[in-house]
């Protein structure tokens, strides 16, 4: 596959050691999650789906989660962007602890720092491309800078299919809209989530690509969940998850890197 690492990226990595707290760079940390836990359901049922994880998610950098299923991804990036709270543990967003704040100021700042993109694209099906875009900012009552959604839709490659609503696009488009909606509010932090499991492995490569390009040419910090390995040898940096905690990082890794990490986390 192409490399899509920056260039001069290192292969250092951290290996082996359950890592306790993961460290941020000098660029500084956008959001912050610190001996966090989150258990659903009570008693003998319980199931505890992360068990204490601490991380910094660096500025400017592309960042992969990776996991078997069930190791708890998708609730740690749910407690990361303020969308589930866990049961211990605080996390901050751009300074501001979110664990303890109230439904209306949480909403707030999501509008104001996060960024989603899903699965299944999440798109509304009677509104067309570009009002999808733009609905973000129609929600928070802000007019849109045209200058600047024209960018956006001309960054991630829509150019002609503004008019077209959802059924009309392919997943692929589907998936460059949401994307385009996610970045149009500047977010602090764009998460995605299994952003290429709903598309052919071609197509998923370019979406692949789109978020690579923003992290590199608008510093977008972005983190990505995903069980793929060609999806995570675009980041930085690859957390792995087991059992509800982070078990390594690596940065710089390729697909190959990754699936030997899988391999060995799995045995
Ligand atoms: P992943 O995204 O890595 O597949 P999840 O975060 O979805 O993992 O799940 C982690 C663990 O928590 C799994 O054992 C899963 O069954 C459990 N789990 C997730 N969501 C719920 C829920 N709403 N209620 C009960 N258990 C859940």
């Amino acid at each position: 596959m192409r490399d899509l690492r920056r260039s001069g990226e290192t292969e250092a990595e951290t290996e082996g050691e359950e890592l306790g707290l993961v460290s941020s760079n000098a660029n500084g940390a956008v959001v912050v999650a610190a001996d966090v836990a989150r258990r659903y359901g009570e008693g003998e049922t319980a199931v505890d789906a992360l068990r204490g994880v601490s991380v910094d998610i660096e500025r400017g950098r592309l960042t992969a989660v990776m996991g078997p299923s069930g190791s708890g991804k998708s609730t740690l990036m749910h407690i990361l962007a303020g969308l589930d709270k866990p049961t211990t543990g605080t996390v901050q967003v751009a300074g501001t602890e979110i664990t303890t704040l109230g439904d209306n100021d949480l909403t707030k700042l999501r509008r104001q720092h996060i960024g989603f993109v899903f699965q299944f694209f999440n798109l509304l099906p009677m509104l067309n491309a570009r009002e999808n875009i733009t609905l973000p900012l129609t929600i928070s009552g802000e007019k849109p800078d045209d200058g600047w959604v024209d960018q956006v839709v001309a960054d991630v490659g829509l150019g002609d299919r503004l008019a077209h609503r959802p059924s009309e696009l392919s997943g692929g488009q589907q998936q460059r809209v949401a994307i385009a909606r996610a970045l149009v509010s500047r977010p602090t932090v764009l998460f995605a989530d299994e952003p290429t499991g709903n598309l052919d492995s071609s197509t998923g490569q370019e979406i692949l690509q789109l978020l690579r390009d923003s992290v590199d040419a608008r510093d977008q910090t972005t983190v990505m969940v995903t069980h793929e390995p060609r999806a995570a040898a675009i980041a930085d940096r690859v957390l792995f998850l087991a059992d509800g905690l982070i078990v390594r990082e690596m940065r710089g890794a390729t697909a190959h890197d990754v699936v030997e990490a899988m391999e060995r986390i799995d045995s």
